[in-house]
């Protein structure tokens, strides 16, 4: 590889860009990459030096676990000094969580960490993998005076590159597969691609490269609905070993005001139970206390998770519950800004 050249590492973890429907059953299950390369000659005019690793298997990412999450930071520590940037290539299903995860895990990042996949698989002739991954490599691979473009860990899909732990998968069906409420586009892929470097995150010291892989699952997403059921609430705060709860509420944070309601919470915070109130609303914020309706939750200890989407905020619950910080300093860096992924 020329000394000049950028060199560009591909994960493939799996994720419709590299299925293929099994002729018998008319499912559709990841293949291996080399067959994946073989469906984009293009690849090769980039001019970058491209390599690539399979994680065995390649998977849906509806099976990704935070074991995956650790393999993938593990990876990119391994080689990090080898490569000018990485590609993910990861189902859409669950990119938003791995995403937002690697943002906490990945300390001190200045190279881009592209994720990517596709609605369509790569062989089908209408896909939208091929655009995806070409623009993701040069993404990737993009540098002006000598330093990346985009170091952050970013999600680019039909032609949006968003900071990864801002967005959230909201279509099935359409090729803009994600969005992201909060945070604008890093860069928009037209004839060009238009970075937008106010929004993007510079490290501020130089530091190397430090994973920190301790994460803890012992986390619950609730979702708040009218009829929800005392006894079953009851019971889920009570389970043995969990640690944090992510609550779902509605509109600007608020949940309803039966007094069984607060109870439960507060006796649960009494015994160091940490609750993060995010919103169901996409769009908005949670500002508890601006409603009767989460008054008593801000004094029964909840902490507000601000702007951040539920991809960002249980996977940074599972973080700093790794940590083994003493619950006050996990409840203050729940309301801090780590990655990017809430405002100040
Ligand atoms: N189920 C697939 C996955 O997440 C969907 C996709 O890749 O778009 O792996």
């Amino acid at each position: 590889m020329a000394a000049d050249k950028q060199s560009i590492l591909i994960i493939y973890t799996g994720g419709t860009i590299g299925m293929r429907e099994d002729p018998k059953t008319k499912t559709l299950s990841p293949m291996k990459f080399e067959l994946i390369q073989e469906e984009i000659p293009e690849l090769y005019k980039l001019g970058f030096g491209i390599e690539s690793i399979t994680f065995t298997p390649p998977i849906d990412s509806a099976n990704m676990t935070p074991a995956i999450w650790i393999q993938i930071a593990k990876t990119i520590k391994t080689y990090y000094s080898k490569y000018d940037g990485f590609v993910i290539l990861h189902g859409t299903d669950t990119m938003a969580y791995t995403a937002s995860a690697l943002s906490y895990m990945l300390e001190n990042l200045d190279k881009p960490v592209i994720m990517t996949g596709s609605q369509l698989p790569i062989g089908v002739l209408r896909t939208d993998g091929k655009e995806n991954i070409i623009t993701a490599i040069q993404i990737a691979a993009a540098k002006k005076d000598g330093k990346a473009v985009v170091p952050e860990v970013c999600i680019y899909f039909s032609s949006n590159l968003f900071r990864g732990n801002r967005t959230t998968k909201e279509d099935s069906q359409q090729f803009s597969a994600f969005t992201s409420h909060h945070y604008p586009p890093l860069a928009t892929a037209g004839v060009d691609i238009k970075y937008n470097y106010e929004k993007i995150n510079y490290p501020r010291s130089k530091g190397i490269l430090n994973i920190n892989t301790s994460i803890d699952e012992n986390v619950i997403v609730i979702k708040i609905f009218p009829g929800l059921n005392r006894k079953y609430f009851e019971s889920i705060l009570t389970l043995e070993g969990l640690k944090g709860i992510v609550l779902e509420s509605y509109g600007s944070g608020n949940m309803p005001t039966f007094p069984w309601v607060f109870e439960a919470i507060r006796k649960a915070t009494d015994l160091g139970m940490i609750f993060m109130n995010v919103s169901q609303c996409p769009g908005g914020n949670v500002k508890m206390g601006y409603y009767e309706t989460s008054r008593e939750l801000k004094e029964a200890g909840v902490v507000s998770g601000k702007d951040i989407t539920v991809e960002a905020g249980i996977t940074k619950l599972m973080f700093l519950l790794g940590q083994n910080l003493p619950v006050s300093e996990v409840k203050a860096y729940l309301l801090q800004n780590l990655s990017g992924e809430l405002e100040n």
